[in-house]
């Protein structure tokens, strides 16, 4: 808009120098053709007076003194007969000129005494003025310049104009340049944040207060549209689904994260990159692609890391056509590694509950097919009495554990549980089992109360106390503390027996794990105990840790939140 003001003005102020000079030359012209006709005029006539005053004298002295005058000034003087003859010419000789009756100012001078024109000279070939003069003798003086003189004049005056012209053409455009920037200058700095400070032209006020509502509105919806932004980017940016949002050609218009992450794609901005790129799986694109033609589809796979996802493809429906489509990344590693926890320990349940079967089945058939000695009959019935036992035990921890498996914390009759009580009344019932054991059971520690459920906190706690007392060997020492720590309310139980191997250390809370297999079979135990430990505190936010020393001994820590009272 600046330069157009700008070359407009400058145009202008050149249009208006250059009709200047033309109309300058023009007014110039005319005005001294007037000065040169009235000055003709004035000379004939003082030359008519001055020959009316020597008329009487012969002709060689009227002549001498035409010649005089001819000589003495630029105009040409001519004597014309009131029959047209020429008398006397100061350019021409007279006698070669032609009859000069017929010339308009000869006409107008015989019939009103004196008579002007101005024509091509027919003598001289230029433009000439004539002023004609009758006399009292009847003859005619004329007296004539031509208009060279008035040209030659502009044209001497010419450069001078020309100049000054230039001068003004110059100090236009410059002005011009600046008029321009100052008129410009406060549209430039017009700030449509409060439109009302703006000390600008009155006559674009009503559009800037347009302007500035305008402007207000945009950035309202602006902030909204951040807004929705940022709570979409939060939302999206804690899941641990992956998320991404594509347009109808597949360029990503959002994506967070954890899809990131679980594609395994490098962390950077993929905003306005194509999907294709973004995995470079050609089934995972194979469906993209679908979904974008508005087809709904879902696929599993397994990822470079081996987690196992699922993956949802939702079209994303505009007004007739699919805008885009919505990929929904889940990853059910941890629901595929339960179905498949829950499938082996189907398998190991069955294979457990089989082998004291298959002993209390053969004892049995012993019996009854008389195969047994009446002698041997007693032993076999106690036999078959601590298998039964075995698998009442087994039964009672498999309904246990999936008892735990089944409640969710939020079902659970949660109340606050004083721990050390708790371990005390536990303390009450390994008492009998460390006598036999001739292990030294003690309990230390303070009161701390968690929320949790009691039967389940003293189930653990039993569990714990009753490996330290079997896992241990003839004055040995147990020991159990209670107390809180920065980190929540402890559970402590110490023994100095046999230990368990490092290889045995991270499968112990497994389902049906029994570490040590020789010694397992002198000691029994259904390897759930420590798993229904482990699934106790998990339910109640906390966590079971474990040390061991071969050899030396065992330490389980088990650790819950504190209950806020
Ligand atoms: P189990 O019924 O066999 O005791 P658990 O789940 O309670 O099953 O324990 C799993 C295995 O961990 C046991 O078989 C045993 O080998 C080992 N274990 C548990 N507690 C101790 C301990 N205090 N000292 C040594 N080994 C232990």
């Amino acid at each position: 808009m600046k330069r157009k003001i700008n070359l407009f003005m400058s145009l202008l102020a050149l249009a208006a120098c250059l009709v200047t000079f033309v109309s300058t030359l023009v007014v110039s012209y005319q005005t001294a053709l007037t000065r040169m006709e009235t000055e003709t005029f004035r000379q004939a006539s003082l030359v008519a007076a001055g020959l009316e005053e020597i008329l009487e004298l012969p002709a060689d002295e009227l002549r001498r003194y035409l010649e005089a005058v001819g000589n003495s000034d630029s105009s040409r003087v001519t004597l014309i007969q009131s029959d047209g003859t020429v008398l006397f010419d100061s350019s021409h000789d007279s006698s070669q000129m032609e009859n000069h009756l017929e010339r308009p100012e000869v006409q107008e001078a015989l019939n009103s005494g004196e008579g002007t024109s101005i024509r091509v000279s027919a003598t001289l070939g230029r433009q000439t003025y004539y002023a004609a003069i009758q006399l009292s003798s009847g003859e005619i003086l004329r007296l004539s310049n031509t208009t060279d003189i008035v040209t030659s004049d502009l044209q001497r005056a010419v450069p001078a104009l020309v100049l000054i012209i230039l001068v003004i053409c110059g100090l236009s455009v410059w002005l011009a340049h600046r008029l321009t920037r100052r008129l410009v200058a406060p549209i430039n700095n017009l700030q449509l944040e409060g439109t009302e400070n703006n000390n600008v032209y009155e006559e674009i006020s009503p559009l800037l207060s347009k302007l500035g509502n305008q402007h207000a509105q945009i950035e309202q919806q602006i902030d909204e549209l951040r807004q929705r932004q940022m709570e979409f980017d939060a939302i999206t940016s804690n899941m641990s689904e992956g998320i991404i949002v594509c347009d109808a050609d597949l360029q990503i218009l959002s994506v967070n994260h954890a899809a990131v992450r679980l594609l395994g794609a490098t962390q950077r901005d993929w905003k306005q990159e194509s999907l294709v790129v973004f995995s470079r799986d050609p089934k995972f694109n194979q469906q993209a692609r679908a979904a974008a033609a508005g087809e709904k589809v879902y696929y599993a796979m397994q990822n470079a890391e081996g987690a196992h996802l699922q993956i949802y493809f939702s079209p994303v429906d505009g007004e007739n056509r699919t805008r885009g489509c919505v990929v929904l990344i889940v990853d059910v590693s941890e629901r595929y590694a339960a179905e498949q926890s829950r499938r082996e320990f189907t398998g190991n349940v069955s294979h457990e509950l089989k082998t004291p079967l298959t002993s209390i089945s053969g004892y049995a058939e012993m019996i009854s097919t008389g195969l047994a000695q009446p002698d041997d009959v007693r032993g076999f019935a106690e036999k078959i009495h601590d298998e039964a036992g075995r698998l009442i035990t087994l039964v009672d921890d498999i309904m246990k554990l999936s008892r735990l498996d089944e409640s969710s914390p939020a079902e659970l009759p949660f109340e606050p549980v004083e721990l050390y009580q708790l371990a005390q009344d536990t303390v009450e019932r390994l008492k009998q089992l460390a006598e036999k054991q001739k292990v030294e059971l003690s309990l230390a520690g303070s009161a701390v109360t968690v929320r949790g459920v009691r039967q389940m906190l003293e189930e653990a706690i039993f569990n714990l106390g009753e490996n330290a007392i079997k896992y241990n060997q003839e004055g040995g020492h147990v020991r159990i503390t209670v107390g809180v720590t920065p980190e929540g309310a402890q559970v402590r139980v110490t023994d100095d027996g046999m230990g368990i191997d490092p290889n045995d250390l991270a499968h112990i809370f497994e389902r049906f794990y029994r570490a040590d297999k020789s010694h397992s079979q002198k000691v029994s135990g259904t390897g759930l105990g420590l798993a229904i430990v482990k699934h106790v505190c998990e339910i109640h936010g906390g966590v079971v840790r474990v040390e061991s020393k071969p050899g030396k001994g065992s330490e389980f820590t088990m650790r819950l939140p504190i209950a806020r009272l």
